[in-house]
């Protein structure tokens, strides 16, 4: 029997890379919420909007398809209005806006209500802010991901270099304490910790170290609805 999984937590701390190995595990789809807020910020961008109207961005949201797409090398990744935009949403001048959009209730709603179509019929991993307390309450199992901060700026910075990014590792550290602050403490939907999460820091933790510990929730969570 399938379940959903629903991991939430701070960015940069490895929620994508946690929920894709249990994805390929488990034989689940795997959903990057993010992408999909990344995915409306370029848009955005691409339109020119003033960020301070909010009444701009909510109207270009019903000329905004989202969808994900699986290549033949098995890489996954978000189209907007069916152009591949994968690489171009994780760019630092997205980064810098996606927090202040995806405070938007309008915004929030229309993804909310299409990630809740994904995950119907179970059997879906999804990483995000707000997965366990909105999107899927009911959750067999939630995830709750953390790392120290200098940690998490770390290997973003890394992963920026290695894909020739240009960003120090002081504006990498602001951009995602901005963002944390922002997702915590924003009125819509705030990344919150309820006691119904599993809590998973994994600052030092490997990534086989952590699929094992969530593997292990897996089972937990489906001997526990049986
Ligand atoms: O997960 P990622 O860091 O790519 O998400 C980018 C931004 O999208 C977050 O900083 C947050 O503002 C927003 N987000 C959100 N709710 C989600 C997923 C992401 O508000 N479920």
């Amino acid at each position: 029997m399938n379940i959903n999984i629903a991991i939430d937590g701070y960015s940069s701390c490895g929620k994508g890379t946690l929920a894709k190995a249990l994805a390929k595990e488990l034989q689940y789809r795997f959903i990057d919420s993010g992408a999909m807020y990344r995915g409306v910020t370029l848009a955005a961008l691409r339109k020119g909007l003033n960020f301070s109207m909010s009444e701009d961005l909510i109207g270009i949201l019903e000329e905004i398809h989202l969808d994900f797409e699986t290549k033949a090398d098995g890489s996954n990744g978000l189209l907007l209005n069916g152009e591949w935009v994968e690489e171009e949403i994780r760019l630092p001048n997205v980064a810098a806006h996606v927090s202040w959009v995806a405070s938007i209730p309008q915004v929030r709603e229309q993804l909310v209500s299409q990630q809740q179509s994904i995950g119907a019929s179970k059997g879906v991993v999804m990483d995000g802010r707000d997965i366990g307390t909105v999107v899927f309450p009911q959750a067999e199992l939630k995830i709750f991901m953390t790392a120290r901060p200098e940690i998490r700026a770390q290997r973003r910075f890394q992963e920026s270099q290695q894909k020739g990014i240009e960003v120090s590792y002081e504006e990498v550290l602001a951009n995602l304490q901005e963002r944390d602050r922002i997702d915590s403490s924003r009125d819509h939907s705030p990344l919150t910790l309820t006691d119904d999460y599993r809590v998973l820091d994994n600052s030092d933790l490997t990534p086989d170290e952590q699929l094992a510990l969530a593997l292990s929730w897996v089972q937990e969570a489906k001997a526990s609805i049986r």
